[in-house]
């Protein structure tokens, strides 16, 4: 059976002091975290907006991963701190990738950039000067999370958790798309968000890659994204397809999904009692 594709967005990163060799990459924490849970990684260079449909139809899921801070520009504001941590090139490149895993309903894990980048997407701002979210390496926890009951994350982590923070700036005016599932008790800061219309997104201001393994819910937000977070048309193409030539009954419930066209299936249970 063929494992889950889950593209994981690349940073360009200089890797010599005159910054002039930029190597496309991410943390290799991505790939280990993805093959925990059974998935295959894909990582996704920056290139040109022309390219996102071919990429996005090779994979099952994507991850907008961390990295520079998104440019005012996107949510209507001037930068107002001392900082050159933009690229632009980036930016546009991951914003075109996001817009095409939508109209293809690829479901998204957003991580620390990422779901900044996200809620900029569907129109919301970002504080651009943050304290007291910096713990410099990504390793060990740094502040407590308290989660939303009925959340994603209040099921994986509970009413409490630790999280680590690696973020200067965060969400201000949350996008009408979303609903804040995690706050940092200390300052009520955006810690985490999950889509409420159609689409399929979850968005950590925290980097989950490096806590796998270490702190409970980390791998299960990984196996969430793998095995829960679905579309429908995800199911139509790539589960049922397979059983359509080997047996009649799943022809019937294709033929029945068919007609219950444009309704939404979160998971695969429902689908499997139609
Ligand atoms: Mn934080």
């Amino acid at each position: 059976m063929a494992r889950t594709v889950v593209g994981v967005a690349a940073n360009l990163c200089p890797v010599d002091a005159e910054g002039k060799n930029i190597h496309s990459s991410v943390s290799c924490r991505f790939a280990e975290s993805i093959r925990q849970v059974g998935g295959l990684p894909l990582v996704i260079p920056v290139g040109d907006e022309s390219v996102v449909r071919d990429y996005v139809e090779m994979i099952d899921k994507l991850i907008l991963t961390g990295g520079q801070n998104v440019h005012p520009q996107f949510y209507g504001e001037k930068k107002t701190i001392e900082s050159d941590d933009y690229n632009l090139v980036r930016d546009e490149f991951e914003l075109a990738l996001l817009k095409e895993a939508l109209r293809q309903n690829k479901p998204i894990m957003a991580i620390c950039r990422g779901v900044q980048l996200v809620n900029v997407a569907f129109g919301g701002t970002l504080n651009q000067e943050i304290e007291g979210h910096w713990q410099g390496l990504p390793f060990g926890t740094s502040h407590s999370i308290e989660t939303v009951e009925g959340s994603v994350v209040a099921k994986l982590f509970g009413k409490e958790s630790q999280v680590n923070s690696v973020h200067r700036q965060s969400i201000k005016d949350l996008a009408p798309n979303f609903r804040v599932t995690a706050i940092d008790p200390r300052d009520q800061t955006i810690e985490a968000i999950e889509s409420i219309d159609e689409h399929r997104i979850i968005g950590l201001q925290w980097h989950p890659e490096f806590l796998v393994n270490e702190e409970d819910g980390n791998l299960e937000l990984f196996e969430y994204l793998l095995n829960e977070l679905f579309f429908q048309n995800f199911w139509n193409v790539r589960f049922l397809r397979k059983r359509l030539n080997s047996d009649k009954n799943w022809r019937n419930s294709t033929k029945k999904l068919e007609k219950n066209e444009g309704k939404r299936y979160d998971r695969k249970e429902e689908i499997l009692e139609e």
